[in-house]
């Protein structure tokens, strides 16, 4: 995959929206890669950005809240119309269709035709780490952080699988300019995620 060298392009800002979880790490990967990353958590910082990263944390959590803040008719809007999103966990969690057992009344933006089961693995002791193969990300293994993670329970025709567990339980996919991960690739130095959201960004502006 192409390396964005030198940062976005000008003008181009990368959103990670900051109303709980691990908004820092996301933040410095995106950095890192010589992205702009501004903090999203009111509606008027969402209009401005070319793509965003929903992180993990809790999705019950910011789904209330980005509905306090008045981000959720935004936010599925912007998902609608092809905004670039990147969630990891908690964010694959609120990229879902649809959801399994979320907490009642907990709603999702959507955008990925895909089936979701939150804490698919157990509570926080049963966290663990895996090397997984993602044969589009090419040949170097994924170290992946499963922590409360869900998983992908089922994968309708408009979404792709891009990685699954020994076992055959699915942990990310992608539809059109959304990717989702069931784990934390930004907690173990894996950028090549956010790498392609920043690709999809790119083009998106060419366009
Ligand atoms: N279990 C959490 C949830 O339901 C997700 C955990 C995570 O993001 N690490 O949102």
């Amino acid at each position: 995959m192409a390396p964005v060298s030198a940062g976005l392009g000008s003008g181009l800002r990368i959103g990670v929206l900051s109303l709980q979880g691990d908004v820092r790490e996301h933040a410095q990967v995106l950095t890192d890669l010589g992205a702009q990353v501004s903090l999203v958590r009111r509606p008027r910082e969402l209009e401005a950005v070319d793509g965003l990263v929903l992180p993990g944390g809790e999705s019950s959590v910011i789904d209330k809240l980005s509905r306090v803040a008045g981000l959720q008719g935004p936010l599925c809007a912007l998902i609608a119309a092809g905004l670039p999103v990147l969630g990891t966990c908690a964010g694959l969690i609120l990229l879902a269709d649809r959801l399994a057992d979320g907490i009642s009344g907990q709603k999702t933006f959507g955008g990925m035709d895909v089936t979701v089961r939150r804490n698919a693995f157990g509570g926080q002791v049963e966290s663990f780490e895996a090397d997984l193969d993602v044969p589009f990300l090419g040949p170097r293994a994924v170290r992946a952080a499963f922590i409360r993670a869900p998983v992908i329970e089922q994968v309708g025709p408009a979404a792709t699988v891009l990685a699954s567990l020994p076992d055959g339980r699915v942990v990310a996919a992608e539809q059109g300019n959304l990717l989702g991960t069931a784990f934390h690739p930004e907690t173990t130095g894996e950028t090549r995620f956010h790498q392609r959201l920043l690709n999809a960004v790119r083009e998106q502006a060419m366009r």
